[in-house]
This record gives C-alpha cells, sequence and structure tokens, in this order.
C-alpha cells in the first residue's frame, strides 16, 4: 500500500491546466443565496443582507425521512457500534471524511458517553489524516444547517498551497478538481485500518 496524498506541485499542475488561463470555472456556490459577495458596476461587493425569515426546516428534523438514518449509508469506510466515518464524493481536497452517530442524534443530544467517544474519535481521527503525507492540517467543522442527524465534517488541507489556508479549504474543496482516484482510495483504506487500530473496524 502506496497510501500519499498528492504533493502540492501535482495539485497546482492539475488545476492549471483544466481551466484557460489557469483559471477554474465558478463552483455552484457562487449562485446560492447564502455567497456573500456580487458584481456591482465591475467591483466584487458583500451583498445587501436579506430580510428576516423563517427558519427552513433541516433535512430529518424529529427523525423523519432522515437520509442518515437510511439501512444503506453510502461511502462508510470504519464503524463501530454507535459510530461510523465515512466518505463523500472525491472533491477538490484530497480527503474530506464525516464522522456521525448511527443513531438519530444533533450535538446537543449526546450523553457524556457519546460526548466522550466523540471527542476521543475525533482526535484519533485527525491525527491519522494529519499524519498523511503532504496533508498539512485537518480542519474539523460541525455546521448542522442542513440535516438534523449530526455529522462532523474533517477536512485535509494539503500542504503548501497558501489559497487553501483557514476556512477557504472549505470553498477550495468545491473549486479544484478531484485527483487521482487510485490515490484517494488507498489513503481511505489507511484512514480506516489505522483508525480500527484504536476501536471498531474498517469497512474498505
Ligand atoms: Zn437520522
Amino acid at each position: 500500500m502506496r497510501a500519499m496524498a498528492e504533493p502540492a506541485d501535482q495539485i497546482h499542475a492539475r488545476a492549471v491546466a483544466a481551466g484557460p488561463g489557469g483559471r477554474l470555472p465558478n463552483p455552484d456556490f457562487v449562485t446560492w443565496e447564502s455567497f456573500p459577495f456580487e458584481v456591482v458596476d465591475g467591483a466584487l461587493v458583500p451583498k445587501v443582507l436579506a430580510a428576516p425569515t423563517d427558519e427552513a426546516p433541516r433535512k430529518g428534523e424529529g427523525g423523519q425521512d432522515c437520509f442518515l438514518c437510511a439501512d444503506e449509508v453510502p461511502g462508510v469506510i470504519w464503524t463501530n457500534e454507535r459510530w461510523r466515518v465515512k466518505h463523500l464524493e472525491r472533491s477538490g481536497l484530497p480527503m474530506v471524511l464525516m464522522l456521525e452517530p448511527i443513531e438519530h442524534l444533533d450535538l446537543p443530544d449526546l450523553d457524556d458517553d457519546l460526548a466522550g467517544e466523540l471527542g476521543r474519535i475525533t482526535v484519533w481521527l485527525s491525527r491519522i489524516m494529519e499524519r498523511l503525507p503532504n496533508v498539512e492540517r485537518v480542519h474539523v467543522n460541525r455546521w448542522g444547517d442542513g440535516s438534523a442527524h449530526l455529522h462532523v465534517w474533517f477536512l485535509a488541507r494539503p500542504t503548501g498551497l497558501p489559497n487553501l489556508r483557514g476556512t477557504f479549504a472549505t470553498l477550495w474543496d468545491d473549486i479544484l478538481p478531484p485527483g487521482p482516484e487510485d490515490v484517494w482510495r488507498e489513503d481511505l483504506a489507511t484512514v480506516a485500518r489505522k483508525l480500527a487500530t484504536h476501536d471498531g473496524r474498517a469497512q474498505v
């Protein structure tokens, strides 16, 4: 096994070759209401804040029609009795994983045992991902505005690409073209195998 996230020079070469003049196309999120900027008279400026509205219901609110409670959840790479780690579709960052409770719970619903376990798995998974070659940092996030079932994001930020620092890594994940599938799959298997040395079972 040769788990090795891509080095910065390969990501850079792939990205600048993918669009004319090295510029990649706009991602979908620039059309979202929540995207904060727009071009007015040729200048990029913040949008005028929209008027208050009722909150839209989240997917799976109250456990109804929750796609994370389905019998078959795609992309699972590791599980124990209470938690699972899954990958999303291949994207611009070298690896994006989600940690979710099996049971329909949101973050404030966790009892002290589950809260402790969330902390331990978060530390294990962050350490394992940050030790992959060419991964500089793993950003851990919980937003939860879309789905009521807890899903904690783990976003691996590559070493040596200054545009990708901080919160902007989440945007570049949608902007950059995905890397090689074989490298990604090897890295997923490595992370699952190492996590299983702490607890649970690798599923890939
Ligand atoms: Zn659920």
